[in-house]
């Protein structure tokens, strides 16, 4: 048995330790004793669970350096990366707002929340949190001290500071080259350590998944379910129609072959619930099994990740009908259009860690005017519709990295072909 499970590609092991998982977690939710709650899922799992999660967030600041470094080296001149990083841009800001828009649109048409009692529903310990202003979004793009960024992993101010050094490097020609080729050892390194980490996933996805079922009662479920139903449905949409036709659009490649090489960082993203940390996974997705060239994906992957939200302005725009529906109030056309700028420019402005959407979901509600308490009716469904979200969010990511990188020549066909490229299927 553990010789035949040795045998198996790592993607496999992984969707194996999900899979076992699920079915661990509910057992013990049905068995549901303290000891286990504990010692077990609490305990052990809970244990192996964040050190995997930590050792993820550990690569994604060196990765991100190094390779963001080659990219702007590799790409060559300054104004092709002026181009990748205005079409990236453009694209997730457009899909993130589509996204929003047609989840609004469902929501709105099956009318989740109308008739919900409030009675019973425990609304303290949700506070608001103030929205910032656009220019506050982008001012705080440009770090004051590098060093303070990197240590906190501003993921923004990081990619900014990067960007800025591998110009100069650029600038400085023959000077550089000793510098690009320890970045470039640097980056091959660090690959390697990603590697290595990896090698742990199938025992951390098992862990963090089990943990997650085990503490997630069906019971939470019930009275939101028409929020749980409608929210996954415009998740899977999303995932499923509109992205697949925006990639087919915009680069004509085809989206069963697409959706089969991001599956790895889906499960990742999955059981962290964090872009951020699934920043490895889907780097190495998008060049590895993908086919898109490193000094596209190694800009395009991290800021998506920061600022690429799809499923979390769906998730903004579902609670919002919902609570408004909860609440008996019409937001009207203009409450809605506020809805969706609001996602956006909130999605911009937040890091991709678990629980965010929370926090930029009380900065939309208190925009419109609807209750914030109103968050306490969703915050125990929220792990579990997070994990979704987040499964989207990176999906997201990928395809904008491979349009930008198909519409660059800078997809390696043979690559994307080849249904057994990336060393994930070793
Ligand atoms: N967890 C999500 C992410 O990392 C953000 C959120 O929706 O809470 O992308």
């Amino acid at each position: 048995m553990a010789a035949a499970v040795r045998k198996m590609s790592l993607t496999l092991q992984v969707m194996l330790g999900m899979g076992l998982g699920i079915v661990v977690g509910l057992v013990f939710n049905a068995i549901g004793s303290d000891f286990i709650a504990e010692h077990v899922t609490g305990g052990l799992f809970a244990m192996l669970g964040k050190m995997f999660v930590n050792a993820l967030k550990m690569l994604v600041v060196p990765l991100v350096v190094f390779s963001l470094i080659c990219g702007v080296a590799g790409i060559g001149d300054i104004r092709a990366l002026g181009r990748v990083g205005g079409k990236s841009f453009a694209l997730y800001l457009a899909t993130t707002a589509i996204a929003i828009a047609v989840a609004i649109a469902l929501a709105l048409v099956v009318g989740p929340g109308i008739g919900f009692d409030m009675a019973g529903v425990d609304t303290s310990g949700v506070t608001a949190k103030a929205a910032p202003t656009v220019w506050d979004v982008f001012a705080a793009i440009v770090p004051t001290n590098p060093i303070a960024a990197f240590a906190q992993g501003e993921m923004l101010q990081i990619i900014f500071y990067v960007i800025v050094v591998g110009v100069a490097a650029l600038m400085l020609g023959e000077k550089s080259s000793g510098f690009v080729a320890a970045c470039e050892y640097m980056n091959e390194l660090m690959m390697k350590v990603v590697q290595i980490v990896m090698a742990f996933a199938p025992i951390g996805v098992f862990c963090l998944i089990a943990k997650t079922f085990a503490e997630q009662g069906i019971e939470l479920f019930l009275p939101v379910l028409a929020y749980v139903l409608t929210l996954t449905a415009a998740l899977l949409i999303h995932l499923f129609g509109t992205l697949m036709l925006i990639l087919r659009a915009l680069s004509g490649l085809n989206p069963l072959v697409f959706m089969r090489k991001i599956r790895p960082a889906q499960v990742f993203a999955f059981s962290t619930a964090s872009s951020n940390a699934t920043i490895p996974v889907t780097y190495r997705c998008v060049t590895e099994r993908i086919g898109a060239d490193q000094s596209v994906a190694s800009f395009t992957v991290p800021f998506g990740a920061t600022i690429n939200m799809d499923g979390t302005a769906i998730m903004q725009g579902v609670a919002t009908v919902f609570l408004a529906n909860v609440y008996g109030i019409d937001l009207g056309v203009g409450g809605y259009l506020t809805v969706i700028a609001m996602a956006v420019l909130a999605s911009i402005g937040t890091a991709g860690v678990p629980g965010v959407g929370l926090v930029m979901l009380t900065m939309v509600l208190g925009q419109v005017g609807l209750p914030i308490e109103g968050i306490a009716i969703i915050l125990g469904v929220d792990r579990l519709m997070d994990m979704i979200r987040t499964a989207v969010n990176i999906t997201g990511d990928a395809v904008v990295s491979t349009i930008v990188a198909k519409g660059e020549g800078k997809l390696d066909m043979a690559v994307f072909e080849d249904p057994d490229a990336g060393v994930m299927t070793d």
